[in-house]
């Protein structure tokens, strides 16, 4: 235990044994296996959160968000999940799921001839190294009649980190099929902005640690008018994450913000609530 536990942290670590590892160990595994079983059983479930453009108000597309509601443990987490599938092929499994849920919905909403707008699907490590998983999200898209470009990934910038050459190469294999990709959590990550420069993004979002320090923190106000600027010069569309109040809304209006994503527009919602909101 002490040695599988010493290796997820990274090379050259050392973990002493206690009865605590032992615990944590047992939790994981059933925590895993109910996640495994709650794929099958109809437990997990997508939310989708709104962005607006701050230019006109409306809404440009929604972020799909992934729940579990477990019988027993009530709702868990995805920064708690996630990361347990990303530790074995199960994300893989989840991320298929998350896909196919996605595209169903966009179909559903397109068949109540709705105007339907372009779901971002977050997109884990594993996920990155397998070109079938976006042939197949193409596919499954063009039997469903739905455009190429109502669907967008969101890749966080601390996995694509690992891979440099696979990882531009896929990239540029889903922008060629006309996906959107954005960068998830800027400024956060191990930031390189040799990346931002290197690999085919369309968008940048800022992350939410930096939104909530607005306007009152002068470090942050500066970090988030620089990150603006300068994607923008770079031709990205840029998206603050994590917009509470109006006058964090304000300061990123005044700074020629994009779009935003946040409590202050919406939460997370069911797709019944979506389906109000296209019209
Ligand atoms: P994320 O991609 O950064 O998603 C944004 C998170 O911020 C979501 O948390 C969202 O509910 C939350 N949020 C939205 N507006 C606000 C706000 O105004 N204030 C605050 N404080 N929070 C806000 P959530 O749903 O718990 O998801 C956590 C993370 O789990 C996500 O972070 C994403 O990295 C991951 N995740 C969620 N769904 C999936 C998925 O389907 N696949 C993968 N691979 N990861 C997922
Ligand atoms: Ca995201
Ligand atoms: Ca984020």
């Amino acid at each position: 235990m002490a040695v599988s536990y010493a290796r997820e942290q990274g090379y050259n670590n050392y973990i002493f044994y206690n009865p605590k590892l032992k615990e944590q160990f047992t939790d994981t595994i059933r925590l895993q296996n109910d996640l495994y079983k709650a794929l099958k059983s109809g437990e997990l479930a997508l939310v989708f959160q709104p962005k607006v453009r701050f230019q006109d108000k409306t809404i440009s597309g929604f972020e799909a968000l992934l729940r579990w509601n477990n019988p027993e443990y009530g709702s868990i987490s995805p920064s708690k999940f996630i990361p347990l599938a990303e530790s074995n092929d199960l994300i893989n499994e989840l991320g298929k799921w998350v896909l196919d849920e996605a595209i169903r919905n966009l179909a559903v909403w397109s068949s109540h001839d709705l105007d339907i707008k372009p779901v971002a699907v977050n997109l884990s490590v594993k996920q990155l190294d397998n070109i079938n998983f976006f042939r197949y999200a193409e596919e499954q898209l063009f039997t469903a009649g739905i455009k190429i470009n109502m669907l967008e990934f969101e890749i966080t910038e601390s996995l694509f980190i690992e891979n440099l050459d696979q990882t531009n190469k896929i990239m540029q294999y889903i922008q060629s099929i006309g996906f959107r990709i954005a960068l998830d959590d800027f400024g956060t990550g191990y930031s390189s902005l040799a990346y931002i420069k290197n690999f085919p993004f369309n968008k940048v979002k800022i992350d939410k640690a930096f939104i909530k320090d607005i306007p009152a923190d002068k470090n942050a106000t500066s970090i988030v008018a620089g990150i603006i600027s300068m994607a923008q010069n770079l031709g990205f569309i840029v998206i603050a994450e994590g917009v509470e109040n109006e006058n964090q809304a304000a300061f990123l209006r005044k700074n020629n913000c994009d779009e935003m994503q946040g409590f202050l527009f919406s939460k997370p919602l069911p797709p019944d609530e979506v389906a109000k909101l296209l019209f």
